[in-house]
């Protein structure tokens, strides 16, 4: 089963291949494919925290659908919605072009805000979603 190594390892991975494909084409030529490997990017994210926070592995977008509803409601708009936008990208006859792209990067950028764990400065808690402030003494993170 794949584990927390592996989803940092792949969050990253996924990334760099967005910019890649950014940076060869000028951010113009695949718009719909810069989605995608935003989507799959903060999908290991979403498993990443999973399995750190509760040892839970969705098998499956549905499964991790419910998770992310029930666990991570932090998250779970810009999530649906960035998943919307690589399904249109992958499989339906919309177009998926700069605009797209700006509302998928802005989607993406919130998701990986708040599942990148940061540790408080006031208590030295980590926490594993930022919520702005911290779960335990509430100082702003
Ligand atoms: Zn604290």
């Amino acid at each position: 089963m794949p584990g927390h190594a592996y989803h940092t390892r792949k969050k990253k991975h996924d990334f760099e291949a967005s910019k890649l494909i950014h940076n060869s084409s000028q951010g113009i030529v695949f718009p719909d494919w810069e989605v995608v490997t935003l989507f799959y990017s903060a999908l290991h994210y979403v498993d990443c925290h999973l399995d750190r926070a509760q040892s839970i592995h969705p098998i499956g977008h549905g499964d991790r659908k419910d998770y992310v509803m029930n666990l991570l409601p932090v998250i779970e708009r810009d999530y649906r919605l960035l998943r919307a936008l690589s399904e249109d990208a992958r499989y339906h006859d919309v177009s998926v072009q700069q605009p797209e792209l700006t509302r998928a990067t802005r989607c993406y950028d919130q998701i990986r805000h708040r599942l990148t764990p940061v540790t408080c400065a006031g208590c030295g808690q980590e926490n594993l979603i930022n919520k702005g402030k911290c779960e335990i003494c509430e100082a702003p993170l």
